[in-house]
């Protein structure tokens, strides 16, 4: 459906220095063929390093494998580090596209620039993914629901313990054959609404994709499983009373008239580029979607009367996850009848069918990369 597009060339000012010890067939196979999320990486990974004299120098394609870090590296100490995660999708004929990957660019630089980090020219990212998607396309999978996940990411790498932005960064781009995200298949999830701890706050690093904010998700995540909850959500830090988001996932309510709403972006909430496709999609179908602050007591109010109907949590990882449940030290509600929603299944099919190449791509989002 999409041949006639032709993969871009900002691969062709990667130089590609292959392995001489790439898995062997077997081992790839083997991998792929019970890919579990985050744990098998590809053979090679894309480079690019920045200096503040020199600017970003030596795009390449090399072997994965470690880093050697010296113990006073920028990074190790202060968190002066962001990413982003994507995905490539295999097509029934073969070919490989992703999926809004300028929008990742874009919020990529906006992160660098909130974490005083240099910003990455949109080519060179792109640049970065063809050219290791199409090194390693054999890890690209082709099962259903399968996917090669991208990690595109950069950290201060300069030698040095003063407190001031570093003067030497290194951008990495590693890739990860994955399967669906739950091994069981789609289900509704509980959600324990942290009350004790927040994500991110007023004029706080919330809106970048920075590696410190989850550092700091991840004892309120344990405090929900500690509650028998799988996820936590966050209330906003200012008033402890909207809802802004999960730890990794933005949120929707859809109510009993037919309406959806989101939290409105307040500067701590992420922009997910998944949240953004569905906006479109649902004002595609004519469905009334707003973005709007949500408080915590009118989503309980509409969870206890039956006017909210479906929860659902979007990112690139998991896509659309239903919520089931919603709990705190106060309450504990069901969604409905707890099992996954219609529309929310219906958006899910609809965004992959689109990522696949089931579905025609009306707005432009697949790119081809291979
Ligand atoms: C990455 C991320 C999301 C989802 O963003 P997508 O672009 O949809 O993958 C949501 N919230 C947080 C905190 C994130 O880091």
């Amino acid at each position: 459906m999409h041949s006639t597009t032709l993969p871009s060339d900002d691969a062709a000012t990667f130089d590609v220095r292959l392995t001489d010890t790439p898995r062997s067939d077997a081992e790839r196979e083997a991998a792929l063929a019970a890919p579990r999320f985050g744990t098998v990486f590809t053979d090679h990974m894309a480079r690019v390093t920045w200096t503040a004299e020199g600017g970003w120098t030596d795009r390449r394609v090399e072997r994965y494998g470690p880093l050697q870090l010296d113990p006073a590296t920028a990074v190790l100490h202060y968190a002066q580090e962001i990413f982003e995660g994507m995905k490539a999708y295999r097509h029934a004929d073969g070919s490989v596209w992703t999926f809004r990957p300028e929008a990742n660019a874009a919020r990529f630089a906006a992160s660098a620039r909130r974490l005083a980090l240099p910003e990455l020219a949109e080519a060179d990212f792109l640049g970065a993914i063809e050219a290791l998607v199409r090194t390693d396309e054999a890890w690209v999978p082709s099962a259903p629901d399968t996917s090669l996940y991208l990690r595109p990411f950069m950290y201060a790498s300069e030698t040095f313990l003063g407190v001031r932005p570093s003067a030497e960064a290194e951008f990495i781009t590693i890739a990860s054959p994955v399967g669906p995200y739950f091994a069981q298949g789609v289900h509704p999830v509980s959600i324990w609404v942290s009350r004790d701890f927040n994500r991110a706050g007023p004029g706080g690093t919330g809106a970048a994709k920075c590696g410190g904010n989850y550092a700091a998700s991840l004892l309120p995540q344990q405090e929900a499983f500690a509650r028998g909850c799988e996820q936590v959500a966050f209330l906003d830090a200012a008033t402890g009373t909207t809802l802004e988001e999960l730890g990794g996932m933005n949120i929707f309510v859809v109510h009993a008239d037919g309406s959806v709403s989101t939290p409105v972006l307040t500067g701590s909430i992420l922009e997910g580029i998944t949240r953004s496709s569905i906006l479109q999609l649902l004002a595609d179908r004519g469905v009334a979607v707003t973005e709007q602050a949500i408080t915590l007591g009118e989503l309980r109010a509409g969870l206890e009367d039956g006017t909210v109907r479906e929860v659902f949590a979007c990112g690139t990882a998991a896509v659309i996850t239903p919520i089931g449940r919603l709990a705190s030290d106060d309450f504990d509600l069901t969604v409905a009848d707890g099992t996954a929603g219609e529309l929310t299944m219906s958006v899910r099919d609809e965004l992959t069918d689109i990522q696949y190449g089931r579905r025609p791509d009306t707005h432009g989002w697949l790119r081809r990369l291979v």
